[in-house]
């Protein structure tokens, strides 16, 4: 039973593991643990210490924040920062020794100028728009700024460690753009040779290429959602992976009400017959989605059960039947598990995911501080 109103128990032992098939999918290549977003909800630190044990050697996350909480923690390996916004702590940066993803022109000219003032070279991978049309340099901006990096390197001020870019589509096999942005990729590559620029890594894989896509390994591969055991690409067979976060709580209440009955906010749910509702104490405040009224799936005491009416803040009503061991079972506060594994029978975050047109990265991501989180 959770010792607190709920908790998300992460399987930290699920991550190192799941870390150690990618490597041996990657097959030599690098493997970088994306732990951005909090871990995609599990905790950066554990999920950090998780993924180096299982032999990840490299770190990715969207912002140089998350980067320096690394450093702070004591991380010393390689950590990647992707998204520079206007006003990023490039200095902190380049003084934490944090490699800096380049999407825009400009960035070259103020990461030399952080280094400047930090008295040391900066790190810095130069990201290509392949075909994402998201952050990333564009055809027309790689040369120049490839260019604009190898002056900065030669004067001492930055060192190109990582050319990358990141694919639209690979969790859609066979989807043409694959093909489109690997051959622009290595396009992008032969532009920054000949400029003389020579990186430590190349890299261009998420997980959903680690998984399918060897020819998209390169130097160092970029797992994300892969390394918490959910599958990029739903239904994929054969990976091996095991998710890593379950959700539980215990049945606040169970009270027995007459057929008819309009359930929670709005009354989105009538009870056809005398039946036991079960109060789970979860809602959107711990990042339940509010859409999943009337269909988000639920273990209820050992049964597959479905959210009834509305999601509140802090809680929602399950319709548990007139099953008499049920609700006696009930009656005695037993687990709620909203998503884990599957071992049992339990849903996963797919399932969430599946009923709510969303993706199970979303699921696991959104589940709020306000859950704690407890480690295996
Ligand atoms: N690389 C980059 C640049 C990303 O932005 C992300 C996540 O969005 C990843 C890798 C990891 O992606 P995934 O979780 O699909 O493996």
């Amino acid at each position: 039973m959770p010792s607190s109103f709920a908790e998300a128990r992460v399987d930290l032992g699920a991550i190192s593991e799941n870390v150690a098939a990618l490597a041996r999918r990657a097959r030599g290549a690098a493997v970088m643990g994306v732990v951005k977003a909090d871990g995609y909800g599990h905790g950066m630190l554990p999920a950090t210490r998780a993924m180096l044990a299982g032999g990840a050697t490299w770190l990715g996350t969207a912002f140089i924040e998350e980067a320096l909480e690394l450093r702070g923690a004591g991380i010393t390996c390689p950590v990647v920062a992707w998204i520079l916004p206007p006003h990023a702590p490039l200095a902190a940066a380049v003084a934490a020794d944090i490699d800096l993803g380049v999407s825009a022109p400009p960035l070259i000219d103020d990461i030399a100028a952080a280094a400047r003032e930090t008295g040391r070279p900066a790190r810095v991978h130069l990201k290509a728009d392949t075909g994402l049309n998201r952050g990333g340099l564009t055809t027309e901006q790689w040369p120049e700024t490839v260019a604009a990096a190898a002056r900065a390197e030669a004067e001492g001020l930055i060192r190109v460690t990582g050319l990358f870019s990141h694919f639209a589509c690979a969790d859609e096999p066979g989807h043409p753009s694959i093909a489109a942005q690997t051959s622009a990729f290595h396009e992008a590559l032969e532009i920054a040779a000949k400029a003389g620029l020579a990186p430590e890594v190349r890299h261009l894989a998420n997980s959903a290429a680690t998984l399918t896509l060897p020819e998209s390994h390169f130097d160092l591969v970029r797992p994300g959602i892969a390394s918490y055991g959910l599958s990029p690409i739903p239904g994929l067979a054969g990976t091996g992976l095991r998710p890593a976060m379950t959700l539980r709580t215990s049945v606040a209440l169970v009270k027995r009400v007459p057929g008819g009955s309009g359930v929670s906010y709005g009354h989105r749910y009538t009870t056809d017959a005398p039946t036991n509702l079960a109060l789970i104490p979860l809602g959107y405040g711990d990042g339940i989605p509010r859409a999943a009224t009337n269909t988000g799936p639920v273990f209820v005491a050992g049964k597959r059960r479905t959210v009834s009416g509305t999601v509140c803040m802090d809680q929602f009503m399950v319709d548990i039947g007139d099953d008499a061991s049920t609700a006696k079972a009930a009656g005695d506060g037993p687990e709620a598990v909203l998503f884990g594994p599957g071992d049992y029978g339990e849903p996963t975050a797919q399932d969430w995911a599946d009923v709510l047109g969303t993706i199970p990265y979303e699921i696991v991501t959104r589940i709020s501080a306000r859950v704690p989180r407890v480690y295996d």
